[in-house]
């Protein structure tokens, strides 16, 4: 089965994420080659714990999100706990899981250190059409959406390299959707997009379509969901900092498995393969990946 992942500039921040509220559901087994891990201590064996904020400089603050433009909504100052999500659907209805949220090799994003995927990659083909995991917002559509992404720190500098070398065409296609709920969702990789900035949408409206644009193998979807409130960080590698300029941490991302509907895995030979979404979602156990 092929691997997609994504490594651009931006991809960098959706391809590595962590499960930082949750680390037992971090997937034990994903393996992380020792002495690969750029930095790595001699402590033994690669840790998946969160970086608390609290431990890193303060470089962002819940005041600094709610000016953000086109932030317009008041959530709730705290990360809500991913249980309590509900509505979510899935954003390819047919798509297979081809790299799930955890350690990854080839993600760009670190937790503790360790590679890391912050999102869900799902594939069906190019062109398929991708729908909105939740109701919600708009905030941001196309290349020029990391203020919207949840870094933490400046991105003067990446935006600056970028139209001086006029880097903007490298980076994926993005769509960043406040989900009404304390949580945004990021979709990544279209070919093109079918919404606008301050549209409001609704749980599996059509939003796009399925491409490759970004650092990607294929065509697929890369989806991520994080809360501006939360405390967790993930960081990013450090010769991705030293080559795009982008800040070294971003706020920590949740697996998407926690809020989309329980399903049989596609590709298992399991009897439910119509990928059909339930009605409501659940905190059921992650499904397996299909991937290597
Ligand atoms: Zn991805």
């Amino acid at each position: 089965m092929r691997r997609q992942f994504v490594r651009a500039a931006l991809g960098v921040a959706l391809a590595a994420g962590v499960l930082a509220a949750t680390p037992s559901l971090i997937p034990s087994s994903a393996g992380v080659p020792a002495g690969d891990v750029a930095g790595a201590t001699g402590t033994a064996g690669p840790s998946t714990a969160p970086v608390p904020i609290a431990t890193l400089p303060a470089v962002t603050s819940v005041a600094a999100i709610r000016a953000e433009p086109g932030h317009g909504r008041q959530p709730p100052p705290a990360a809500p706990d991913p249980s309590t999500l509900t509505g979510y659907v899935w954003p390819l209805p047919n798509g297979r899981i081809t790299n799930p949220f955890g350690p990854d090799w080839y993600s760009d994003n670190t937790v503790n250190r360790v590679r890391f995927h912050d999102g869900l990659d799902i594939a069906t083909f190019c062109g398929d059409r991708i729908v909105a995991a939740h109701d919600g917002t708009v905030l941001a559509a196309g290349r020029k959406v990391d203020p919207w992404m949840g870094w933490i720190g400046s991105l003067a500098p990446s935006v600056a390299r970028r139209d001086k070398y006029n880097l903007w065409g490298e980076l994926p296609i993005v769509i960043v959707v406040d989900d009404d709920n304390g949580y945004r969702s990021i979709y990544a990789h279209f070919s093109k997009i079918a919404v606008t900035v301050g549209e409001t949408i609704r749980a599996g409206q059509f939003i796009g379509w399925e491409g490759r644009t970004g650092y990607a193998t294929g065509c697929h979807l890369h989806y991520g969901l994080f809360s501006p409130y939360a405390t967790d960080r993930f960081g990013l590698r450090a010769d991705v900092v030293k080559r795009t300029l982008l800040p070294a941490w971003e706020i920590a991302r949740i697996n998407p498995l926690l809020v989309l509907p329980s399903r049989p895995a596609p590709g298992t030979g399991g009897a439910g393969t119509s990928g059909a979404p339930a009605a409501s979602a659940s905190a059921g156990p992650p499904a397996s990946p299909s991937g290597p």
